[in-house]
């Protein structure tokens, strides 16, 4: 299976090493490179992000860490060497962290595995304690738990997030070494108030909350929330996910119990995009086996957000993908198979609400049986989803007016404001399960930038 091929602006690194000066001194010009099959493309660790490849193309596009110099070059194989090598000052300098095997976010400095009591200890946290305190039947409805319990729960998930939160600096690649298996689990990379990151070859799995919080007052039986997403993008601008694979195993949300009615939910989010996020491109990642997949906006009051997904593959995925607010995002040549897996049930595929203004071109939605085409999208009636060639069960689909034929009121809205032109490596939706069974997710990318 060739890899598409993206035309690229040549790097600063690949310019240096060609010597520009030396070419336009002999007349020749800069050709353009291609990746793929026979191109003479940098490596993977230097890469940046093709030319018109969705949003993070726009303006002078997202290069990472590519002109990392050597101090700011690392490869990590523990949490610590991880968080070290995000911290290396001065902030803002490129840098290249390529992730070497398994990276276990819940480990002390020591390499020592954390566990949710280790987090507890000293605190005075106790889930029977807890759900003592604000049961329903004592505490009430109507406000928010408060109080000793309450207090220890919140210290000792700070404790936690000391160790899985890691903040990703501007100007970084982050990338698993081809065939070491490279992953982070349990980690929650939180690109913050940053522009110009690259993430890409990771697996990205069972990050969970040890200490969900009790909400009564979210929706009409109370929730347990739970803090971090694999990948938070918040305040950030061009951000690239490539090819990297999100997932809750080993430890799946039909392991969560139920308290007060309503599950323990320990995950959040795989990949949340919020806060004014803007100019992000998220290509051939897997997510499969999660409920709340991905946010575009955490509001109906966020702001921008324009996001490209492509050639992305959603299995055993509840809903969320994505749930887009606000902005002008370009779904693509993505793969949504509804089929139950691992006992998540599909809810709805796209959810356009906060006048989202979507435009889904050529997805492919493998529909199982206990499912109908009329249950792919969802919104709250402003949201607009646009587009054509979407095929269901290879059958040309119209998702809109599938759905709005199902719903009376808060119908979705067909027209958008704005035309997508950012679209390397567009393509027919026919050929997307075969070819993202081989191509989507962590482990596909070679050292030499191409796709094995
Ligand atoms: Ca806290
Ligand atoms: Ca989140």
């Amino acid at each position: 299976m060739s890899a598409p091929l993206h035309r690229r602006k040549p790097s600063r690194r690949l310019m240096a090493l060609i010597g520009v000066a030396s070419l336009a001194a002999a007349g020749l010009a800069v050709v353009p490179l291609t990746t793929g099959a026979g191109a003479a493309a940098v490596d993977l660790a230097h890469a940046a992000l093709p030319a018109d490849d969705g949003w993070a193309a726009t303006g002078s596009g997202t290069t990472g860490g590519q002109t990392a110099d050597t101090a700011h070059t690392f490869t990590v194989s523990t949490r610590a060497q991880l968080a070290k090598a995000l911290k290396a000052g001065p902030i803002g300098a490129p840098r290249i962290i390529q992730v070497k095997g398994v990276v276990d976010a819940n480990t002390d400095d020591s390499g020592k595995t954390l566990g949710c009591a280790d987090y507890a200890a000293g605190t005075g946290y106790s889930l029977s304690a807890y759900l003592k305190a604000y049961d329903p039947a004592t505490w009430g409805r109507g406000k928010l738990p408060t109080g000793q319990q309450e207090s220890a729960r919140d210290a000792a998930q700070d404790r936690q997030a000391a160790r899985v939160v890691l903040t990703v600096p501007s100007r970084t690649t982050i990338v698993g070494v081809p065939g070491s298996g490279a992953a982070i689990v349990g980690g929650s990379l939180q690109v913050k108030n940053a522009d110009n990151v690259i993430i890409r070859n990771l697996n990205l799995t069972d990050t969970r909350d040890c200490f969900p919080q009790w909400d009564p007052t979210d929706g009409s039986t109370g929730n347990w929330n739970s803090q971090y997403d694999a990948v938070t993008v918040r305040g950030s601008t061009h951000v690239w996910a490539d090819h990297n694979t999100f997932g809750d195993g080993p430890h799946y949300d039909r392991a969560n119990p139920s308290y007060f009615g309503r599950e323990y939910q320990v995950h959040d989010g795989a990949l949340d995009i919020t806060n004014a996020s803007d100019l992000v491109t998220v290509e051939y990642n897997r997510f499969a086996n999660h409920d709340k997949t991905m946010l575009i906006g955490s509001s109906d009051k966020d702001t921008r957000l324009r996001v490209t997904l492509h050639h992305n593959v959603f299995q055993g995925i509840v809903q969320r993908a994505p749930l887009a607010r606000v902005g002008q995002i370009h779904l693509y040549d993505n793969y949504y198979d509804t089929a139950t897996l691992n006992n998540y049930t599909h809810g709805y595929s796209v959810n356009a609400r906060a006048k989202a203004q979507v435009v889904a071109q050529n997805n492919y939605w493998a529909l199982s049986g206990d499912r109908k085409a009329s249950q792919l999208l969802s919104g709250d009636g402003t949201g607009s989803v646009a587009g054509s060639g979407n095929l269901v069960n290879g059958t040309v689909t119209d998702l809109v007016a599938a759905y709005n034929a199902e719903h009376s009121a808060k119908k979705i809205k067909t027209s958008v404001n704005w035309t997508p032109k950012l679209t390397a490596g567009l393509e027919p939706a026919a050929g997307l399960p075969a070819a993202l069974a081989k191509k989507a997710g962590a482990g596909v990318l070679t050292a030499a930038g191409g796709t094995s």
